[in-house]
């Protein structure tokens, strides 16, 4: 299976509290036993940001007078950090000045509680904002999820190949790109009808995603076009899953027209180490063996090998009598 959006796992929401008093360590674990959630503890504000880095918690409790780092350090490294500022951070602290309420909330603080805290509305307000953090973490998977397939989308494909490709500049390694491409599929609309084809693309997807490995991203490019970002496997591994999918396509009867097949060409560019290479080299290398795929007949992977350029045709469809 890829590695395709997930449903949300059912694990207790984690809770991270910072806080250099073991006594309210103590007396948060006792109050929020009954509460759906996992709590972790560090003592310091250097480590509190260490932790987060680390484990990524869903909500951070933060003191906010601390020695060495204070809490208001702590709450403006998280918030500039494009990885976690999406954390609420609950203030709780003895500090109960307007001005240093003024200051969290300015720095990104979700709320800000006063210490000695009321039990119940501690329970509420972190509740609240827990809440908050899976709604905005749902709103944000989803609108990278296409909504016919559920696949990634081409938002969510534009970025990761970003990511890929720069960990192959960085570290090496290999890397294989391929577009694949519904062959002749407007007449599939055509001739039997829009829903019918909407029904090829979710299969379609559902075989790409069957067939390849968890650590391949598989994304709808538009239209009928997917794409499928495979990591760590080289130019000849990359043609050679691309044209075991071809044939898994190629078998495929479909309910609403077991008499009618449907194939598709790929194209697919890779290598096993092509730190020089930008992502829009990779896409145009991948796009323009689609499109010879297109061209030599269709139902066919043509590979373009980075590596040692030059292009290689994936074994023909077999003709079929009668
Ligand atoms: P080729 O083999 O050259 O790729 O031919 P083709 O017919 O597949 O390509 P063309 O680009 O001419 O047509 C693509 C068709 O895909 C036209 C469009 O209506 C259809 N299409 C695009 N998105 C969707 C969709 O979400 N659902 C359905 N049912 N059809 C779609
Ligand atoms: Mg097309
Ligand atoms: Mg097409």
């Amino acid at each position: 299976m890829t590695n395709a959006p997930q449903n949300s796992s059912n694990q207790f929401p984690r809770v991270l509290v910072i806080d250099d008093s073991p006594d309210v360590h103590r007396l948060l674990r006792a109050r929020l036993k009954q509460e759906e959630i996992e709590i972790a503890s560090v003592m310091g504000g250097a480590e509190g940001l260490a932790e987060i880095k680390n484990s990524r918690p869903d909500l951070i409790l933060l003191d906010l007078d601390m020695p060495g780092m204070d809490g208001f350090e702590v709450l403006r490294s998280i918030k500039d950090d494009a990885q976690t500022v999406h954390i609420p951070v609950v203030v709780l602290s003895g500090l109960a000045s307007p001005e240093d309420k003024v200051n969290a909330f300015d720095l990104g603080a979700h709320d800000y509680i006063i210490k000695p805290f009321e039990l119940t509305e501690l329970r509420v307000r972190i509740r609240a904002a827990l809440r908050l953090n899976f709604l905005l973490r749902m709103l944000s998977q989803r609108a990278q999820i296409d909504g016919l397939t559920g696949l990634w989308n081409r938002a969510y494909f534009d970025r990761r190949v970003q990511d890929e490709v720069a960990r192959v500049q960085r570290h090496g390694g290999a890397l294989s790109i391929a577009f694949f491409d519904a062959d002749h599929f407007k007449s599939i609309n055509d001739t039997f009808g829009h829903p019918a084809g909407d029904a090829v693309l979710q299969g379609i997807a559902q075989v790409i995603q069957r067939e390849s490995r968890q650590s391949d991203i598989a994304c709808r490019y538009g239209g009928e076009e997917f794409v499928l970002i495979m990591p760590e496997t080289n130019a000849q591994d990359g043609f050679a899953f691309c044209d075991r999918l071809r044939t898994a396509l190629e078998s495929v009867v479909w309910p609403r027209h077991p008499e009618r097949k449907v194939t598709v060409s790929i194209g697919v560019a890779g290598s096993s180490n092509g730190a020089s290479l930008t992502a829009s080299a990779w896409v145009e290398a991948a796009d323009k063996c689609l499109y010879a795929a297109k061209k030599g007949g269709r139902n066919r992977v043509v590979l373009n090998n980075l590596d040692a350029p030059g292009v290689q045709q994936g074994q023909p469809p077999m003709l079929k009598a009668g």
